[in-house]
């Protein structure tokens, strides 16, 4: 194996070297002098990025916890909800709801498919439910969902509107406040570029007002949003990830929400078009909005797990396969994070490279061209 790695999954993602050196610090205590200060930033930075003035509650978790937290305090046994799933991690909010004991009604669309608004809208009209459970960034997928016009729907049908935004937020627009989110659900590890570790919940006051009587403890809305508002977690935080947070959110800010967004399309464009360069059929949409991770068919005949191998093997690089119905069948292109348009030509490069090895029809020597002429033209926002 090549003694320099690449990592070019979607989640974890590559953090980036100042984010590195503040996790390099000595650590510092939790309820001492030292640490408020980049508590009370990383938390302010949070609710910047989220695009919302209410409480951002930070758990020590991976994104899940953080689900686990918002399905705890929303749902209580027998109480109709409705999960919106179309992959692995709508069918994660089915199965967590209905582990609370939620009477689930199931709007289950084909992996691959985007969920619509209207088909929420009939659901609802047929029966009510306390909350829509959705996920914006379908990683499994590469589909990103119209989080604003599904959240309408939830809405006009008086129900909280609960988003998965954990590998999209920082990465699309998910405005909170301005789109009537109620929850909004997203972990450390991804276009936050910081490693894994930290989960985090945006919460607005109408769910607040709507927790339910579910056992919870670690994962207890109030006593989190007390603790934070004191400056003094609740339990001992993971001190040296926050502090890396904290730096990684400075440096999404720094570059503007706006300009990564943008960053974020010309990245994605790029990927495309590099892919159907080289022939291959594209499995997640080939629309702007799908600029988290582009999601490949594998040619005929070759297993897409074999492709992931072969890139870790021969050439030290990761991507993603495939999950539940789909492994073997895609392989995914992680741009989420601190990306540039380089390592989209890098990880076509190798790919090229290695399904001509594994016998792949395929044009070969186009894809880095494409890729980089597709990134030059500016986004229309
Ligand atoms: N939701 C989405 C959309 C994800 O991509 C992931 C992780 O890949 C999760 C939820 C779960 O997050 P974690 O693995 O941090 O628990």
């Amino acid at each position: 194996m090549s003694g320099k790695r690449y990592l070019f999954t979607p989640g974890p993602t590559p953090v980036p070297p100042e984010v590195l050196a503040a996790l390099a610090e000595p650590v510092i205590h939790h309820r001492s002098p030292d640490f408020r200060p980049v508590y009370e930033r990383c938390l302010t930075r949070l609710r910047e990025v989220c695009r919302t003035s209410s409480d951002v509650l930070l758990f020590t978790s991976s994104g899940t916890g953080a689900f686990e937290s918002a399905v705890a305090n929303l749902v209580s046994p027998g109480e109709p909800h409705l999960v919106v799933s179309a992959g692995n991690f709508g069918e994660r909010w089915a199965a967590m709801t209905r582990a609370y004991g939620a009477d689930v009604d199931h709007l289950r669309y084909g992996w691959g498919e985007s969920p619509e608004a209207d088909d929420v809208r009939e659901r609802l009209r047929e029966r009510e439910a306390k909350a829509v459970w959705f996920v914006q960034s379908e990683t499994s997928t590469g589909v990103v969902a119209d989080v604003q016009a599904i959240a309408r729907a939830a809405k006009e049908a008086g129900a909280l509107a609960i988003v998965d935004a954990v590998s999209s937020l920082g990465a699309v627009p998910c405005e909170t406040d301005a789109w009537g989110l109620d929850v909004v659900v997203s972990g450390s590890q991804k276009a936050l570029m910081t490693p894994p570790g930290l989960g985090l919940c945006a919460v607005s006051d109408a769910a607040f007002a709507a927790t339910g009587s579910s056992p919870r403890f670690v994962f207890d809305w109030e006593r989190t949003r007390t603790a934070q508002r004191k400056l003094d977690a609740a339990f001992t935080p993971a001190v040296s990830l926050i502090a890396g947070l904290d730096v990684a959110l400075g440096l999404l800010l720094e570059e503007g929400l706006e300009a990564a967004f943008d960053r974020h399309i010309r990245l994605g464009r790029a990927a495309r078009a590099g892919v159907k360069a080289m022939g291959l059929e594209l499995f997640s949409p080939d629309e702007d909005r799908s600029a988290v991770v582009t999601a490949v068919r594998s040619p005929d005949g070759v297993d897409a797990g074999d492709v992931v191998k072969a890139l870790r093997d021969r050439f030290g690089m990761t991507i993603a396969g495939g999950q539940g119905e789909l492994r073997g069948v895609i392989f995914r292109l992680g741009h989420i994070g601190w990306f540039d348009v380089f390592d989209i030509a890098t990880m076509l490069a190798a790919v090229e490279i290695v399904l001509a090895d594994l016998g792949a029809d395929l044009e070969r020597g186009v894809a880095v061209t494409a890729a980089l002429e597709a990134y030059e033209h500016q986004p229309v926002t």
